[in-house]
């Protein structure tokens, strides 16, 4: 999977009582659209994912 992707493109395919869930249109990668918000903000940071 490239980690490059920065998901710039996002729709929402699941919603919750208090969760929404989010797939990248690009990567096709499915996530909580709140943990989507924090990706957004730790984009400053160097990626080091283990
Ligand atoms: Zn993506």
């Amino acid at each position: 999977m490239p980690d490059a992707c920065k998901h710039p493109r996002v729709r929402v395919v699941s919603r919750d009582e208090d969760a929404e869930y989010v797939e990248c249109e690009l990567c096709g990668e499915v996530f909580d659209a709140s943990e989507f918000r924090d990706m957004a903000i730790e984009e400053k940071l160097p990626q080091d994912e283990a």
